[in-house]
């Protein structure tokens, strides 16, 4: 019989008791994309890998970026070629890799009067871009006319542009690109324990050797050991390097960025726009996506509360200002404002730098206990990563197993696509198969740049909630969860609505409705009590406070 795939609390329970009875390659601390990275590489290689995660998979920063996979265009300005280079050519192999979470999207780059790029050094600017990142023929750039530039997007100022760049990104969902990682390395044979934080280092003859870990759901504590210790904690590194006293010569200085999203009704681009900012020297994307538009980012040194970033009224007002300037027809206001979220990147202090100046290049820290530190970088560089650092670990204990690295050519869970024609073929068999069952091509739509492959799976949960429930919404919310809970590790509400299923930013209006009824699913199924549950609960209902602060 087929052993079936799962990765639920059960899982969860069976690789705390495994970890203590063994020392691993590698242990990582840190489940964002950078630790997810690292934990796929290092298994696929056939090194034993544990990775530990303090909160939920993506809890920091992996879940709060513009969510592009991109060529970082901005780089060039930098004259950061190697930097453009590299995550240009990852571009395509993250979208090959993971082709139903990894979209292209046209982005138009309108040129304005005393705005950062002119006409001719845009078209330089995108030609270098299309070179450097090896872009394929029919998303090369587009040099567009003021008229054709106000064709592709006549709600932008006529007063303002005198033409445009028309070029191709990506658009992912950042979380879910973190847990599919995560999936395909559990699968292969990587230990993934969320919800376990690294209190402690253990050193053995004066070597990082690994930790006490503190289990975040029962709250006892047990000890991982390793061979090798990477911390890839993202905002948190500089602090696991302080636990090892390490903290010395190069250090973090965090900057926040922040997104807001609006109804798409309230900036309805053809496509999106990724565009300068009046009273600076920076750029914002606007972006659609699913019925909405989110815009962003701002960057400005962080240093208060690194657990809890928020909006504030000023990053939104910076944010509204900037794109009632670009689309003056629309005047937007804060009430318009559905939900937001702020990030923080992890950058590399330099002296005299702004924050915008700043390298995001990554690199690694080794301490003189061992500890390899791997900061800075991007979402879309994080295959790269990983195989710098597993290379370096492998080379560090002469690991003669070791294969070289595999993952250029490793499809993420569920996302087993040898094309883009392919996923589009499975949402009309899917639709088709499923008329009766009164759901509609747009959730199924939803569900397989969501869940890939694997939508059968909640489409099979769907037609067993319908059997139960008349309402169709909530079965829709049902089978996603419970799917959450079986096969994504999901311990608690909020996992599913921000990091699982993005409803705290992109559909926030419909959390609320169907909250009682999905949190009697997690209940049930980790067998919470009614006090534990209820906390959850008003957690999903503080989160959603957060996401709005900048209203009160
Ligand atoms: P994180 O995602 O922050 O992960 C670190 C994890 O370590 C956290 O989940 C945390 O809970 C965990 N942790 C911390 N302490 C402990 C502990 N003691 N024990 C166990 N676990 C611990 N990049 C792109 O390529 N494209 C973009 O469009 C883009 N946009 C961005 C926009 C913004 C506003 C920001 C802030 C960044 C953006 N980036 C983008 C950069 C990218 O998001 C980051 O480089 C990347 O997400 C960092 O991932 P990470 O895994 O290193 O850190």
């Amino acid at each position: 019989m087929e052993n079936k795939f799962s990765f639920s609390n059960t899982t969860r329970k069976h690789f705390i008791n495994e970890s203590q009875n063994k020392v691993f390659d590698i242990l990582v601390i840190g489940g964002g994309i950078t630790g997810a990275g690292i934990a796929l590489d290092a298994v696929s290689r056939g090194l034993s890998v544990c990775l530990i995660e303090k909160h939920d998979y993506a809890w920091g920063t992996s879940s709060r970026s513009t969510k592009l996979i991109h060529g970082g265009l901005r780089y060039l300005k930098q004259l950061e070629i190697g930097l453009v280079k590299e995550v240009g050519t990852e571009r395509a192999i993250v979208h090959k890799n993971a082709r139903n979470l990894v979209l292209p999207e046209k982005m138009l780059l309108p040129i304005v009067e005393n705005g950062s790029l002119g006409y001719y050094s845009t078209s330089a600017a995108l030609l270098v871009y299309d070179f450097l990142a090896g872009v394929k023929s029919k998303e090369r750039r587009k040099m567009l006319t003021k008229r054709s530039t106000l064709k592709a997007e006549p709600l932008l100022d006529s007063k303002k542009v005198s033409g445009g760049g028309l070029y191709y990104e990506y658009r992912t969902d950042d979380a879910r690109l973190t847990i599919e990682i995560i999936k395909k390395a559990v699968e292969l044979g990587a230990v993934c324990i969320n919800y376990a934080e690294f209190i402690n280092p253990i050193y053995e003859n004066h070597r990082f050797a690994g930790g006490d870990i503190k289990d975040g759901i029962t709250n006892e504590n047990f000890e991982i050991r390793a061979k090798q210790v990477v911390n890839a904690t993202g905002p948190w590194v500089d602090l696991i390097r302080k636990k090892d006293n390490s903290l010395k010569r190069k250090r973090l200085q965090l900057t926040k960025g922040v997104h807001i999203v609006l109804p798409f009704k309230a900036l309805p681009i053809k496509q999106a726009v990724y565009f300068d900012v009046e009273e600076d020297d920076r750029m914002v994307f606007a972006i659609p996506r699913h019925g909405k538009t989110y815009v962003g980012t701002t960057d400005t040194i962080y240093s208060e509360n690194i657990d809890e970033p928020h909006a504030t009224k000023e990053d939104v007002a910076y944010i509204l200002k900037a794109t009632n300037y670009m689309f003056p027809k629309l005047n937007i206001s804060i009430s318009q404002v559905e939900s937001s979220w702020a990030g923080l990147r992890p950058l590399i202090y330099e002296d005299g730098k702004s924050p915008s100046e700043l390298s995001r290049k990554d690199e690694i820290f080794e301490s003189e206990s061992g500890l390899l530190s791997i900061a800075g970088g991007k979402l879309t560089g994080y295959r790269k990563m990983a195989e710098r650092i597993v290379n370096k670990v492998v080379e560090l204990h002469n690991i003669k197993n070791a294969s070289k690295c595999k993952t250029e050519k490793l499809a993420l869970y569920g996302s087993d696509f040898t094309s883009d024609k392919e996923i589009r073929n499975l949402i009309i068999k899917l639709t088709s198969e499923n008329t009766k069952h009164k759901i509609t091509v747009d959730i199924i739509k939803e569900w397989v740049y969501r869940y890939g492959t694997n939508t059968t799976d909640v489409l099979e949960l769907y037609k067993h909630f319908l059997k139960e429930k008349k309402d169709a919404e909530l079965c829709y919310q049902l089978a996603e969860i419970q799917y959450c809970l079986e096969n994504e590790c999901v311990l608690k509400l909020e996992d599913f609505y921000i990091r699982r299923s993005s409803k705290m930013y992109f559909d926030i209006k419909r959390i609320n409705p169907y909250i009682n009824e999905v949190a009697q699913l997690v209940k049930a199924f980790h067998h919470y009590t009614d006090v534990e549950i209820n906390k959850q609960i008003e957690n999903v209902q503080y989160f959603e406070k957060l996401a709005l602060t900048f209203k009160n």
